[in-house]
């Protein structure tokens, strides 16, 4: 089992850290309102085009939301598949009567 404390300890005796290469996506700096999303977005939003399966790291991912749903406009350079992929907590399916 992992001590987290223990890699808590030695995480924070690395000393400074390296220079990083640049951030290609350039979030807000922290604590700007929309820094949190943002985040999120980067995390959340599709990896792999639904249509193809390529990566998605040259289409387009837009996102919005509806209520408690996340919706991502993607579009993928590959196929060009276009279409909305929504994320949401719940959902309801109505079964037809058997
Ligand atoms: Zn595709």
């Amino acid at each position: 089992m992992r001590d987290l404390d223990q890699e808590a300890r030695r995480a924070a005796h690395h000393g400074p850290m390296p220079e990083l290469p640049p951030d290609p996506h350039r979030l807000p700096p922290p604590g700007d309102w929309f820094a949190s999303d943002a985040a999120h977005h980067l995390l959340d939003r599709p990896k792999f085009c639904p249509g193809c399966g390529s990566s998605l790291e040259r289409g387009l991912i837009s996102e919005w939301w509806s209520g408690e749903e996340r919706i991502f406009l993607t579009w993928c350079a590959e196929c060009r598949w276009t279409g909305n992929v929504v994320l949401f907590r719940r959902a309801v399916i109505e079964e037809a009567e058997h």
